[in-house]
């Protein structure tokens, strides 16, 4: 269990792992082999010991699957990078470097030891090969679909592999069998094509080949380079880097419809990593322990009538329901529902609006589940014993220090808001145009 007062720093450890990831794009080995498992493994267990603990991770102190947490907020995770794709992500410039450049002195030298006379998307990989050089052919299979070019003079476009035509690498279109009856080869360039064949497809290709009716063959341009370019999952012309290659090889998971509830702008950390944990169910709550050893004494700490749990801490419990009420009362809420799941169901159906009530409403529920946990656990350490209208007020008070500390719109709820909250208008909130005339 232990106090969760360390949690108030949990937008700074989600901060660190992230620049974490930032730095590890700055380490030379991560952009030239992909590191082994072992390593990641090692490099993740600092990370989880930021996150879990705030220092070295020790047994059982992980509260959800590291793999969850490094999914997107959107997607029911905290937003920290696997390592694991980021390393892929970022080995990919060497491989953007080796499609872009045609001449250049690391080319020549890629030429005589890697390719010999291949392609670097057909050739075999061997096994006495550097390390780095295996690990860039280990990803071809991912990234082939993202690498496009479009033609310029032709002279840096593989006709075989390269996706220059719109229905795909003429490889996967056309068979073996026919590009040696003509004697093609695997090295061919699209200027070397063209200078055979014109803008037409040899005699009965697209008849044969009927995808490639989507587009003949391009008019070269003798003083035009070709363009390379990244072409994200959805098919839009995208600028090369690693955040938008991680963005496009990594696995895509389904939206969880809470995420905008947990993780606004308004919200305050600390409150959405506890309002996270409990909306999966991941609190140590008795009912957990309980699933875990075989002890049966755990009562509430604040009703001592049953073990508590998710359900009962938030808000069936007479004390927390007590906590939850005067809430509602005393920050002017919105919300309907009495359990947080009803409350949060609640809330998804606002949280595509902007408005500065569901606004409200998401920061109390966070606060309430925070500090409702906090109290718990600080009886059973310390022996803490806030009654609810305390506590109630307690959670006013940080909702309207956080919204006297933001800068809002000013609008005429905010009006309505400043009035109930008494709350004086902050000079820096923003102006609306039919205030500064009135000044
Ligand atoms: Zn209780």
């Amino acid at each position: 269990m232990g106090s969760d007062n360390r949690y108030l720093s949990i937008h700074q450890v989600t901060i660190k792992c992230k620049d974490l990831n930032k730095k590890l794009s700055q380490v030379y080995w991560c952009s030239v082999i992909l590191l082994p498992k072992t390593t990641i493994k090692d490099i993740e267990k600092v990370f989880k010991g930021f996150l879990w603990t705030g220092g070295i991770l020790t047994k059982g102190k992980a509260k959800v699957a590291w793999k969850m947490v490094c999914k997107p907020q959107e997607e029911g995770g905290l937003g920290i990078r696997d390592l694991q794709t980021w390393n892929k992500a970022l080995l990919t410039r060497q491989i953007w470097r080796l499609t872009k450049v045609k001449n250049s002195l690391w080319m020549d030298w890629v030429n005589i030891h890697h390719l010999h006379k291949h392609t670097f998307w057909e050739v075999k990989s061997k096994d006495l090969e550097g390390f780095s050089w295996s690990n860039m052919l280990a990803l071809r299979d991912k990234l082939w679909k993202h690498i496009w070019k479009t033609p310029g003079d032709g002279n840096n476009i593989n006709l075989w592999y390269d996706n220059w035509h719109s229905a795909g690498p003429l490889t996967k279109i056309i068979p073996v069998e026919e590009k040696d009856s003509h004697d093609l080869k695997n090295t061919m360039t699209l200027q070397q094509f063209c200078s055979n064949h014109g803008t037409g497809w040899p005699w009965g290709w697209d008849s044969r080949y009927p995808p490639l009716r989507a587009q003949n063959l391009p008019i070269l341009q003798t003083n035009k380079k070709d363009t390379v370019w990244w072409r994200d999952r959805e098919g839009n012309k995208k600028d090369f880097n690693p955040t938008q290659v991680w963005k496009d090889i990594r696995t895509i998971n389904p939206t969880v419809s809470w995420y905008k509830v947990v993780w606004f702008k308004l919200n305050i950390h600390s409150h959405a990593f506890i309002f996270w944990l409990a909306i999966q169910d991941r609190l140590m709550t008795h009912e957990r322990m309980l699933s875990w050893n075989t002890s049966n004494n755990l009562k509430c700490l604040f009703c001592k009538e049953v073990p508590d749990s998710i359900k009962h801490l938030f808000f069936d419990c007479k004390y927390s329901r007590e906590v939850w009420k005067q809430v509602c009362k005393i920050c002017f809420l919105h919300t309907s529902g009495t359990d947080m799941y009803q409350i949060v169901n609640s809330l998804q159906q606002r949280s595509h609006t902007t408005h500065i009530h569901t606004d409200i409403d998401r920061m109390a529920v966070a606060a309430t589940i925070y500090f409702i946990w906090r109290e718990r656990n600080l009886r059973y350490h310390n022996g803490s014993n806030i009654p609810h209208m305390k506590l109630a007020n307690e959670i006013f008070n940080t909702l309207k220090a956080r919204l006297c500390g933001t800068e809002l719109k000013w609008s005429k709820h905010m009006e309505e808001v400043c009035g109930k909250w008494k709350i004086a208008r902050p000079r820096r909130w923003h102006p609306t145009k039919a205030d500064d005339h009135g000044r």
